[in-house]
């Protein structure tokens, strides 16, 4: 099964991705980490987006798609499908990501849209402590740590990254809202739009997305047509 996360940051995307990689072995590519991995190879395309990053400015789109491209080019590296994650963010991207994945002959089945409600992503997002040492993530009510403020794993210090604050929150809520919504009404006209709640506990939401995945994805005609 190929796939596309789509979601407002916070509805717990990571979670989701974890769930599809270990229990159906899906290959996971985050752009994000792509764009590390090329610039950590030091070829002469990691080199050229290095140069992006180091400046501040976005990688440009053409380059993410050909790195995406380059990675599901190879249909045995990833036998039981791929999810991307981070990409695409707007629907131009997405028109473009469509093109490309029907040249290499590996167009999604559906996209899988992770939505929550906002008191639930301010509730995860604002109360999320990372470690300065390890990196580690815990939550003050959801996931606290032994002792307030030190990481369990290393004893580093625990903080609260500077967009993890109510007011960025919001902010990037509305960039998300302007920007990266309207592909949930790109894929959902062409029918391929699988949307599971992110306000669910982590074992109910397993179900449902075990469902989505074994059935596989059915259009919303036959969906309706079996509840008439
Ligand atoms: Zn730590």
């Amino acid at each position: 099964m190929n796939t596309i996360l789509l979601g407002p940051p916070g509805a717990g995307k990571g979670t989701l991705a974890a769930m599809l990689k270990d229990n159906f072995g899906v290959l996971h590519i985050s752009t994000g980490d792509l764009l590390r991995e090329e610039m950590k190879g030091g070829t002469d395309f990691g080199k050229e987006i290095k140069k992006y990053v180091d400046s501040g400015a976005l990688v440009p789109d053409e380059i993410v798609i050909k790195m995406i491209e380059n990675k599901l080019s190879h249909k045995d590296k990833s036998p039981k499908g791929y999810m991307l994650d981070g990409f695409p963010r707007t629907e131009v991207q997405a028109k473009d990501l469509d093109r490309i994945l029907k040249k290499i002959d590996r167009p999604i089945d559906f996209a899988l849209y992770m939505e929550a409600s906002l008191p639930v992503i301010l509730q995860r997002l604002t109360g999320r402590r990372v470690c300065r040492k390890c990196g580690a993530i815990s939550h003050i009510k959801n996931r606290p740590s032994k002792r307030p403020g030190i990481c369990d794993h290393c004893d580093g210090e625990l903080y609260q990254r500077p967009d993890d604050t109510e007011e960025t929150i919001l902010n990037r809520m509305q960039v998300y809202a302007e920007k990266t919504a309207p592909i949930v009404d790109y894929y959902a006209k062409q029918d391929k739009l699988e949307t599971v709640s992110g306000d669910e506990e982590t074992e109910e939401l397993l179900k449902t997305v075990t469902k989505i995945w074994n059935d596989g994805h059915q259009s919303y005609k036959a969906k309706s047509a079996e509840r008439n």
